[in-house]
């Protein structure tokens, strides 16, 4: 399998299986609802796992929760509630919502607040290093000292002056690593430097070698964390003597078509209102419409036609026989195997789907959390045997063979139903 990585900026190939492959994926931060946007390196991160999982690789995935963060302080302070809490109650609807998309969970899902210990050793041994110094009461990263700052994103260093202004600072260039404790903000926590609490970056570096190790294959996230964010994960991380992740990959961000969204745009986006109006599978489908690394346009036109993709796949059990298709397991494989080319996959679902191939469609939308409608695709392969041996019989029109192998699948808790053109479907009895 090969991926694009944004670091060498060519595709490159994965260790034959087994493994292990280390994924960090950073995942949100919790001060609302979460945007559908915000669900993309959540599927595709899921997605991959498990893609890898079924190519005979063990996989482990870390997707973070930043709850520690400027934007928590900000909007606990217009809701007049404390951050912790706000912060909190944001986590828990973040894992309803993405629970919703029916894809399992990520392997750990580390909180910076449960992190804070090993966020202050790093920095301790950043300062050691001469890469980090303190400043009343906040710690920077010194950027000059890091040759190699930039590579990633192809930013300069001069970049990070606007993104990050602050006086304490010995170069405008340098980025936080520690904030001191500030009046408005409730939560704070002890270090050798005084109260406060971590920035942004250095939370992902220390949750990702927490649970990864100091080198591990894959980072992941939205495309607009590549600079600032990325960069100095990458700065601080093999400044301290890690080699970190190997390959960078980043997802296209989601765009909003303006004249749909109009009304109540934070309404319309949030991913439980999406969930609500289109249900989980036509949001998996949408997305499964566009490749990861490519932005992608959500509008009402595009949810309903992703909507009838997904029914139209949900009802493959109704087509008739199978007929022969062009696409094989394995020219799907390598759809997936070449950066995870999903547009690829779906037109090859699509074609099996159109030529009644249900067995393998139903194995196909597996990987991405999607299913054929009560087609007995998950019936053991018994009950198949049962199943075709009854319509044999029914073909020569012995009846009385056809009629006993019924019962034998009905005393096995499942229903053989006829559909037009000789198929049949396996429905498991509900009571
Ligand atoms: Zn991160």
């Amino acid at each position: 399998m090969r991926l694009y990585s944004s670091y060498s900026r060519r595709k490159e190939d994965l260790a034959p299986p087994p493994g292990p492959i280390g994924m960090y994926f950073c995942g949100p931060t919790v001060y609302q609802r979460i945007h559908v946007g915000n669900a993309r390196p959540f599927i595709v991160s899921m997605w991959l796992r498990r893609w890898l999982e079924l190519s005979g690789y063990q996989a482990r995935l870390v997707l973070n929760v930043t709850d520690i963060n400027d934007k928590i302080y900000d909007a606990a302070r217009t809701q007049r509630i404390g951050s912790f809490e706000l912060a909190r109650r944001a986590t828990q609807w973040y894992f309803e919502d993405t629970s919703a998309l029916g894809l399992g969970r990520p392997d750990v899902e580390p909180l910076a607040t449960e992190t804070v210990p090993e966020i202050v050793t790093l920095i301790g041994e950043l300062m050691a290093k001469g890469l980090a110094y303190e400043s009343d009461g906040d710690v920077y990263f010194r950027v000059v000292r890091f040759p190699d700052y930039g590579r990633l994103s192809g930013a300069h260093p001069e970049d990070m002056v606007a993104q990050e202004p602050g006086g304490r600072k010995e170069d405008p260039k340098d980025f936080a690593l520690w904030k001191a404790n500030k009046p408005h903000e409730d939560t704070w926590w002890p270090s050798p430097w005084g109260r406060g609490r971590p920035g942004w970056h250095i939370e992902c570096s220390a949750m990702a070698q927490k649970h990864l190790g100091p080198r591990f294959d894959i980072h992941g996230g939205g495309l607009d964390l590549r600079f600032p964010h990325h960069e100095n994960e990458i700065a601080q991380s093999r400044g301290v003597g890690w080699e970190f992740a190997r390959l960078w990959i980043h997802n296209g961000m989601l765009e909003l078509r303006a004249e749909k969204m109009s009304k109540a745009v934070g309404n319309v986006v949030a991913l439980r209102a999406a969930l609500e109006s289109w249900g989980y599978e036509a949001i998996l489908v949408f997305f499964l419409n566009a490749h990861y690394r490519s932005p992608v346009e959500y509008s009402g036109t595009a949810m309903e036609a992703a909507r009838s993709q997904a029914a139209d796949f949900r009802a493959a059990a109704r087509v008739a026989e199978a007929r022969a298709s062009a696409f094989t397991w394995d020219s799907f494989r390598t759809a997936l195997d070449d950066d995870f080319d999903t547009p690829r996959a779906l037109s090859i679902l699509h074609a099996w789907r159109a030529a009644g191939q249900v067995e393998l469609l139903g194995r196909g939308l597996h990987v991405f959390g999607l299913a054929v409608d009560a087609d007995g695709a998950e019936a053991p392969p018994d009950l198949h045997r049962l199943a075709e041996a009854r319509q044999a019989a029914r073909q020569r029109q012995d009846f009385g063979e056809a009629d006993r192998l019924r019962s034998e699948i009905d005393r096995l808790g499942w229903e053989v139903q006829d559909v037009t053109g000789g198929a049949f479907r396996l429905v498991r009895k509900t009571c």
